[in-house]
């Protein structure tokens, strides 16, 4: 007989616990506002007003990602980024439910082409974590599945355009997929001559860092192609111990590591989170890339921080952190033919 106690399945006798697989664990995933309030010892009226905004893109956080919040914290950062709220039901002008207009991009079912020399492809539709300010919380996922006919489809599209020199394989999270799946799309890919990067936009290793596992290394190492993963972390508090050690890994298979940030107001908008955040994505080997705008998503208005605001805290990043450290500040605008750089605002005798 097998029992769970969190994530670790432990078996019924004196032998080593078994950490649970990432499947696994993403199928205990808390998915609603009373789970989370009891895993995280919370006040019923933290979560009083979750279930409207929850029954429009549900909630689902789990354990390793938990684990890494404050009980009894209602204002947690990491909380705050998957906690629904009342706030995401009011409508603001503006904001919409496709805000990058990425169903205009779409050639074929699967793949979105927006940028020149480079396409993405929708590998999967599930993530591991919903966040809330996400914007493909609306994105017709199920119109977009990649099943081996749509396959067939990218992959005479992607041979019939030698300008494509890059994919990202994007989702959803595309390392929601297995690894078995993944390793016939990354042997496919490798087989197009004009290909040179294969690039993962990713949060599945910093919400449930067993998701490196070992296939998954091998396959990177193994890759003929240039390998880039984009993590996505928000704050420094989700760099736990776990996490960093799948990064080290995940480095020393050759594979470049960048992350990503939103700007998000009240989790980390602020010259102190941002600058801890740079500094330890470095000492865990990762180049802090962008900073990104919130890009105006039907349910996410509250947490905008606006452009003026955003600007001066690029600008005081870059007063107070060597400029490697300093992520570039951006914006996504439909039709853009790049994600737009915003230009800090530096302080008058910055250092
Ligand atoms: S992991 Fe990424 S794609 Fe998935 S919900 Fe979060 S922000 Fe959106």
């Amino acid at each position: 007989m097998i029992h769970r106690t969190g994530t670790a399945v432990q078996a019924e006798s004196t032998q080593e616990p078994q950490i649970a697989s990432w499947q696994a664990q993403l199928a205990a995933a808390a998915l609603t506002p009373q789970q989370l309030a009891a895993r995280l010892d919370l006040p019923a009226t933290a979560v009083q007003d979750a279930a409207g905004a929850a029954g429009q893109f549900a909630l689902r956080v789990p354990e390793a990602f938990l684990r890494r919040m404050q009980p009894g914290n209602p204002r947690d950062p990491l909380l705050l980024q998957v906690l629904p709220s009342a706030a995401e039901l009011t409508p603001h002008p503006g904001y919409s439910a496709d805000p990058l207009g990425e169903t205009d991009s779409n050639p074929v079912q699967g793949l979105i082409h927006k940028y020149h020399g480079r396409v993405l492809l929708i590998a999967s539709g599930g993530c591991a974590i919903n966040c809330r300010y996400c914007f493909r919380r609306h994105f017709p996922y199920s119109d977009n599945q990649l099943g081996p006919e749509q396959w067939r489809q990218v992959m005479t599209y992607l041979a019939a355009d030698p300008s494509i020199e890059e994919v990202i394989l994007s989702g959803g999270d595309p390392l929601a997929t297995p690894d078995a799946r993944l390793g016939r799309m990354m042997d496919e890919l490798q087989e197009l001559p004009h290909l040179k990067r294969l690039r993962l936009h990713t949060r599945l290793p910093v919400v449930i860092p067993d998701r490196i596992t070992p296939e998954l290394l091998q396959r990177l190492a193994a890759s003929p192609l240039q390998t880039v993963m984009v993590v996505h972390i928000n704050h420094a508090n989700e760099l736990d111990a776990p996490l960093r050690s799948a990064l080290a890994k995940i480095r020393e298979t050759g594979t470049t590591l960048l992350n990503q940030t939103v700007l998000l107001r009240g989790i980390n908008d602020g010259l102190a989170p941002l600058k801890q955040l740079s500094e330890q994505l470095f000492e865990a080997g990762v180049l802090p890339y962008y900073l990104h705008l919130l890009d105006p998503v039907a349910g996410a208005a509250h947490f905008a921080v606006t452009e003026d605001s955003a600007r001066r805290l690029a600008g005081a990043l870059a007063d107070n952190l060597p400029g490697y450290l300093v992520p570039r500040l951006v914006c996504e605008r439909a039709g853009a033919s790049a994600k737009v750089p915003l230009t800090p605002i530096l302080s008058e005798n910055g250092a």
